[in-house]
């Protein structure tokens, strides 16, 4: 969306929170937007520390807005970065001293692994691809001819945990379909149903980081400047060319009778709320940022809730090691600060891009809107207001988006490609959400 305004080395100085050597600087990249500079922090496996959260929240105050974006790729953005060169400097030395940064210079972008939200933690799931996920992302930051890749180029593990986005497409996925093996995909997403293109081959869990090293040269061999992701490198060559260069280059056969695996379903609703957490006495506790937006004294708030947080790509957050006998509480303190415990609330069910406030492409101001529709939601249903077509807020299929045409007017979307109203005012729309509600 955005081309780089700088990049900032971070500088090593003493801090008592630091969590790796301060020796080793790091660059980040801060993007322009509307609202200043966009300070984007990669999580691994979506999880920061109480005390990260807490630095996070403190530089977003020194050196930004205040305000901090969850990502849809379980990250968070700090908004409204100052331009000026040493107050940048500053604040990505702060993340970098507290861990939040990557291991090598130039290697920020090649983090982008993502994995469900309770990987490690969900006893459904078949394995935890915690160390999995670690290992690639070390591997990628290690491997400078990877930094080639384009900073959206994204991979995606998946541990078969209950809860897990599906429906984000990746340019590399991994699904485990047992203890010990995995099934991947290019340009797509785990197959669902029947209709859904199949996985192209299984893979014992061992060789996965050699797997992933191959299709990514493979890519690199392949890809002209122009083509960035893998669906553009399979516009130019069958997945068949691209898997028989890949074998090339491997120490073992690749599996590929799996045609028939399909993923089983993933149940979204488990982000809210309470949920067992390992087989321990903890648990974890969930609920939706509104908008997919924080303020820092809500982001400081929820530090001071649990030890570790989660952010999940559903632009909400799941605070770890929660004691069970705290756990209503902690709803309680969620509620309290505003964000949405239960899966039927209005803000758990509608999310919107920065809009025109913080995105020069914006016809609307799509939050804002948001929140006078979140006054009239009907009971069920998802909606996305988008600002423009990019549609930067929702990587997933959402059942209702309302199209930004011009300041506070919408056209509006459902499954189809046709828009099934046009140039609606906020009010109009959710007059339309409610009667096709009552309809259904
Ligand atoms: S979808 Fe929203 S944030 Fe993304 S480019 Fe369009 S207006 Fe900007």
């Amino acid at each position: 969306m955005n081309e780089p305004l700088t990049t900032v080395r971070g500088l090593a100085h003493a801090s008592t929170q630091a969590s790796r050597p301060s020796a080793c600087p790091g660059l980040m990249r801060i993007v322009p937007a509307r609202d200043g500079g966009l300070c984007r922090i990669r999580l691994a496996w979506g999880e920061l520390s109480a005390a990260q959260a807490r630095v996070v929240a403190q530089v977003s105050l020194e050196s930004g807005s205040g305000f901090i974006d969850a990502t849809n790729r379980a990250n968070l953005q700090i908004r409204g970065v100052t331009e000026e060169r040493d107050a940048q400097e500053a604040l990505v030395s702060r993340l970098v001293d507290a861990g939040l940064g990557p291991d090598t210079p130039d290697s920020d972008d090649q983090r982008n692994v993502m994995s469900g939200p309770l990987a490690g933690l969900d006893s459904h799931a078949l394995l935890d691809v915690v160390p999995l996920v670690s290992t690639l992302i070390g591997q990628m930051q290690r491997d400078a001819r990877l930094h080639l890749l384009s900073p959206k180029f994204a991979l995606m593990v998946d541990g078969g945990e209950r809860l897990a986005m599906l429906d984000h497409p990746h340019d590399v996925w991994l699904s485990a379909i047992s203890a010990d093996r995995f099934v991947f995909g290019l340009a797509g997403c785990p197959p669902q149903s029947e209709n859904d293109a199949p996985a192209l081959a299984a893979v014992k869990a061992g060789p996965v980081p050699e797997l992933v090293n191959a299709l990514l040269h493979t890519f690199l061999d392949l890809a002209q400047p122009w083509q960035t992701r893998m669906r553009d490198l399979l516009a130019t060559y069958s997945i068949e060319e691209i898997l028989g260069r890949v074998q090339e280059n491997l120490g073992f056969a690749l599996d590929r009778d799996v045609e028939h695996w399909r993923r089983p379903a993933s149940d979204a609703r488990l982000r809210f709320g309470v949920r067992r957490q390992g087989t321990g006495d903890s648990v974890c506790v969930g609920a939706q940022v509104p908008l997919g937006r924080l303020d820092a004294a809500t982001l400081l708030a929820l530090a001071d809730l649990a030890p570790r947080l989660r952010m999940t790509p559903w632009q909400s957050v799941m605070l770890l090691d929660v004691p069970s006998a705290d756990a209503q509480a902690v709803v309680d303190q969620l509620a309290a600060l505003g964000l949405a415990t239960n899966p039927d609330e209005p803000f758990a069910r509608l999310i919107a891009c920065a809009g025109s406030q913080g995105c020069a492409k914006s016809f609307a101001d799509t939050k804002a809107d948001a929140r006078v529709l979140a006054r009239s939601m009907p009971p069920k249903g998802d909606v996305h207001l988008s600002g423009c077509a990019r549609s930067c807020a929702a990587a997933h299929r959402v059942a209702t988006t309302l199209m930004a045409v011009a300041p506070g007017r919408y056209d509006l979307y459902g499954n189809a490609p046709e828009a099934l109203a046009r140039h609606l005012t906020i009010e109009q729309a959710a007059r339309w959400l409610a009667r096709s509600h009552l309809d259904a």
